[in-house]
């Protein structure tokens, strides 16, 4: 059963220690989270299987299609670690990366990307510790990088190395991505983010190697580098959708830019038939707090009238103190933010000419649903194609995406404003079908007797991309 008024936008939670056993999985379902993010940034393989198999056997006693996004690591780039776990930086002195240094003091520390000699230049300014500390690069040697220390405070292992203006060369699958990549398809991951791409290129290697290990994740790049914005557009067409990564993101091209690169984004995206996700520090506070702030609140809110698909948690589920309480506060904001439509349906869509028939379909189905306000539109869809093409425009009116196939609901649990709802096709006459899916959303409580719904369905039955038929049903009058 799902919730009596269905929220349109989704939310992924990040699992980490604060969240990844079988009760609080089972607690965040309930609170309403759609998608759970698997960080490989962290953690062993053994640890991400066991994860996702409590994910699975939850969701399935609690009768939910929940998707499971395994995120890689990527290069990020980092330094090693300090005898004591961390120096306190003071502005003006000097400080040194070095490739060869074990232990590092106030002086140095090592690297674990020894290119990054060769990718820096005095004058450039680097960011550690997601921009909170800067130092500008003096000197650069073989094997060291001699800055100073513009904005210090305290710098622990392994923190995050970045270049303002990006530029740096690790490409964006490293091998333990690429293990990884094949970890995710074993594990049927269905979503996989692929951290830090460049360009086109770098989403393709990452679909070839996940289809070569056998996994149909639909996969997420996660804009953070300055050179994805330049590419966005090709970036996008590689891709089935864009996280729009907003730490690393923002130490890359600085802070201010972010919120208008976020509506470009997430603009570009629906206008391509792709997915968004928006991510990070959406209700920080609540790491601590059992209330987000205000701004939190509006955060969340404006990236749903930017028309994301999705909102992200990160450690506010992964390692706060609040996981449920949080999960619970975004709901909240989102389903206030969901009544003011975010992608209206105009001219420009009017005027669309189409080469496909099942979009024609689609896109029919979800002008008549909107003109003859429809209490939902209910699409039989094998590949979830339509479902996709129906929620690029926030029409207001809920999508229930009916198919016998598990993984192609879990994909759709991303999509804003499509319900997967499972229905086991037990005819091949079109009719008959039809008529099942009529009683498999009476069943599931989101329509009344006398409700007006559309229907889309394909012939021959359980062919994808075969949508070609959109009826309109009085709920209950078929017969
Ligand atoms: C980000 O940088 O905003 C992000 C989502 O990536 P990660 O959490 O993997 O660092």
């Amino acid at each position: 059963m799902i919730e009596s008024s269905p929220r349109a936008t989704k939310i992924v939670a990040t699992l980490g220690p604060a969240s990844n056993s079988p009760e609080m999985i089972e607690r965040l379902i309930r609170a309403g989270v759609n998608v759970m993010r698997v960080n490989f940034s962290h953690g062993s393989v053994d640890e991400h299987s066991a994860t996702i198999r409590i994910v699975r056997e939850t969701a399935a006693r609690l009768d939910r299609d929940i998707g499971v996004l395994a995120d890689l690591q990527g290069p990020k780039i980092r330094i090693g670690k300090f005898a004591d776990g961390k120096v306190d930086l003071v502005s003006g002195e000097p400080f040194t990366f070095d490739v060869e240094c074990e232990v590092g003091d106030r002086q140095r520390v090592g690297l674990d990307y020894p290119e990054l000699v060769n990718d820096v230049a005095p004058g450039d300014t680097l960011l550690l510790n997601d921009g909170r500390l800067t130092m500008r690069v003096e000197r650069v040697g073989a094997t060291t990088i001699e800055c100073t220390v513009v904005v210090g405070g305290v710098l622990s292992n392994r923190k995050g190395i970045n270049r303002q203006g990006g530029g740096l060369s690790a490409p964006a699958l490293t091998s333990k991505d690429m293990d990884d990549i094949r970890t995710a398809a074993k594990l049927e991951a269905d979503f996989l983010a692929v951290s830090f791409p460049k360009n086109a290129a770098d989403m393709y290697m990452a679909r070839e190697l996940m289809r070569a290990a056998g996994g149909r994740a639909l996969t997420i790049a996660k804009i953070e580098r300055f050179e994805a914005i330049g590419n966005l557009e090709e970036i996008l067409r590689a891709s089935d959708g864009i996280m729009v990564a907003r730490g690393d993101l923002a130490v890359e091209v600085g802070d201010a830019a972010v919120p208008a690169l976020q509506k470009r984004m997430i603009r570009m995206a629906n206008g391509l038939n792709k997915l968004t996700i928006t991510a990070t520090q959406m209700m920080e506070s609540m790491i601590e707090s059992p209330v987000p702030t205000r701004a939190e609140v509006s955060d969340v809110a404006n990236a749903v009238l930017d028309g994301t698909d999705a909102v992200m948690l990160s450690a506010e589920t992964a390692a706060g103190k609040f996981p449920v309480e949080t999960v619970e506060a975004m709901v909240r904001v989102c389903l206030e933010a969901d009544r003011h439509h975010a992608l209206p349906f105009d001219n420009e869509f009017l005027n669309r000419t189409f080469t496909r028939v099942d979009q024609s379909i689609a896109l029919s189905a979800l002008w008549v649903a909107m003109r003859l306000k429809v209490k939902a539109i209910v699409a039989l869809t094998e590949s979830g194609s339509t479902a996709l093409w129906m929620s690029r425009i926030d029409s207001g009116v809920p999508i229930y995406a009916l198919t016998p196939a598990a993984a192609g609901r879990r994909r759709m649990s991303l999509f804003r404003e499509v319900h997967p709802l499972s229905l086991d096709v037990h005819s091949k006459d079109r009719e008959q079908v039809l008529l099942e899916a009529e009683m498999r959303v009476l069943q599931a409580g989101v329509v009344e007797h006398g409700d007006l719904i559309v229907m889309t369905i394909g012939e021959p039955i359980g062919k994808p991309g075969g949508t070609n038929t959109m009826k309109i049903v009085k709920v209950g009058f078929t017969h």
